[in-house]
């Protein structure tokens, strides 16, 4: 029988993923179209708007009013043109771009709102600055992020201040509080817009993080459902995520003939428990085990009976792990188990356990049972001893002691030493350290 890979179960819920404001990972920012392919791409966005508006005012009013009012907007808007294409020249000839350039940008979208209103509009009618403001608000936000639609806010607030200020100064029928309350209500609705859109925005990331990660095979951390004070669609994405991660998981990281996690699962949870132990100073052991001249039972069973033995070993070991061991099928007819909180007498105990176990159970192989011995490689990392090793130390060093018991005579359990390297006709449990 198949079973979820245990080392995702037990640890998913410490490696949750939050959305935090503006929280993407570099990976994904990467891969996020970057300010410079944006600009260019905008460019003609830019010009049509910009053309379009200037056109759409001719037709409405330019042609009641006098030519020099047309003759302002056209200078406007071909000025405004000339500065957008102006400054994508730059950012394609530079291939990146400074943030200088995406503040320009915005700069230059404030202005031709600014200046249209003023050129075109009745002191009156200003507080259209404010609602236009908004469409170059919303790309900002969109586009580059908070700290560029925070500085067009503040820029719209600083310039409708002097707007007003010298209209009113030059006798414009306007009056301060209600021109303050036109801003205010701006300010709280902008405050609150970029505060939304760039908290979606950032989990939208997060979760193409997810999905990154799980590209590469890693499903160890899953979205924090929770964490959404009110569940949306965004959450419903990541819902949808954690039921296809765990279903993936499953699929990608474990063994399908033994129900132990594979290879891929077993590396991703050595690097885990190694750093998680490292961290809290916990030991950590793993045992290495290794059939006997399996080749021997494939060779006069068959291959399928063979596979039944493989498939009764991971059932065998599966049962004696504990909940939060971590079980795997590392090679052909090879395992490994990490035992994490575990120091070296309990990991040599659990391993002469299994010696015994595997050596005296007889497994059914086909239509005949056959006795099988394993050799078992124990290593253990004591916290305190010496500096924390690497989980690739780990695993050779585990390896080391397989291959001496396999030298020792096989169907037995060798733990690592130091001297590994030197062939020793004992097993002894002193000198147990990593490097
Ligand atoms: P040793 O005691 O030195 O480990 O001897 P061994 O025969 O077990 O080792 P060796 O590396 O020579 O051979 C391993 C054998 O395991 C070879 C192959 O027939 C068998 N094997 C590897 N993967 C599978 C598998 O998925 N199914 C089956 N049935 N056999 C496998
Ligand atoms: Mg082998
Ligand atoms: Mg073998």
């Amino acid at each position: 029988m198949v079973q979820p890979p245990r080392a995702v179960q037990a640890r998913s819920t410490d490696r949750r993923w939050s959305p935090r404001p503006n929280d993407v990972t570099p990976d994904v920012r990467a891969r996020i179209d970057s300010d410079a392919t944006v600009l260019l791409s905008q460019r003609r966005l830019r010009t049509s708007v910009a053309a379009g508006a200037g056109l759409v005012w001719l037709a409405l009013v330019g042609l009641w009013r006098s030519a020099d009012a047309s003759a302002q907007v056209a200078i406007i808007v071909g000025s405004y043109i000339a500065a957008v294409w102006a400054i994508g020249f730059w950012v394609s000839h530079v291939q990146r771009t400074r943030g200088w350039s995406v503040a320009a940008t915005v700069l230059a979208d404030l202005a031709l709102i600014f200046a249209l209103a003023l050129a075109l509009s009745p002191p009156s009618y200003y507080d259209r600055i404010l609602i236009f403001s908004f469409f170059v608000l919303h790309l900002t936000e969109f586009y580059f992020g908070r700290s560029y639609s925070m500085m067009a806010v503040l820029m719209v607030i600083a310039c409708y201040l002097v707007v007003v200020a010298s209209a009113i100064a030059q006798g414009a029928p306007l009056v301060w509080g209600e021109e303050l309350w036109s801003l205010a209500v701006f300010a709280i609705a902008a405050a609150v817009f970029v505060f939304e859109l760039g908290n979606r925005r950032s989990r939208l990331y997060g979760i193409v993080g997810l999905f990154e990660r799980a590209e590469e095979g890693d499903f160890t951390q899953e979205y924090d459902v929770d964490s959404d004070k009110r569940s949306d669609a965004i959450t419903a994405v990541g819902s949808a995520y954690n039921r296809v991660r765990s279903q993936l998981a499953s699929m990608v990281l474990t063994d399908p003939l033994t129900g132990c996690l594979n290879r891929r699962g077993f590396d991703q949870a050595l690097a885990r428990e190694v750093s998680r132990a490292s961290r809290a100073k916990s030991e950590l052991s793993m045992l290495a085990l290794d059939l006997d001249h399996f080749k021997r039972v494939n060779d006069t069973l068959g291959h399928m009976a063979g596979d039944d033995v493989l498939r009764r070993i991971g059932e065998l070991l599966l049962q004696t792990a504990r909940g939060g061991d971590v079980v795997a099928r590392t090679g052909g007819e090879e395992f490994s188990i990490l035992l994490p909180d575990t120091g070296a007498a309990g990991a040599y105990m659990l391993a002469t356990r299994l010696c015994e176990t595997v050596r005296e159970r007889p497994f059914q192989a086909g239509s005949e049972q056959v006795g099988i011995t394993v050799s078992i490689g124990v290593v253990s990392a004591t916290p305190g001893l010496v500096p924390p090793t690497s989980a690739e130390e780990l695993a050779r060093r585990a390896d080391e002691a397989l291959y001496g018991a396999k030298r020792g005579g096989r169907d037995r359990t060798r733990v690592w030493t130091e001297d590994e390297s030197q062939p020793r006709p004992s097993v002894e449990l002193r000198g147990l350290r990593w490097e």
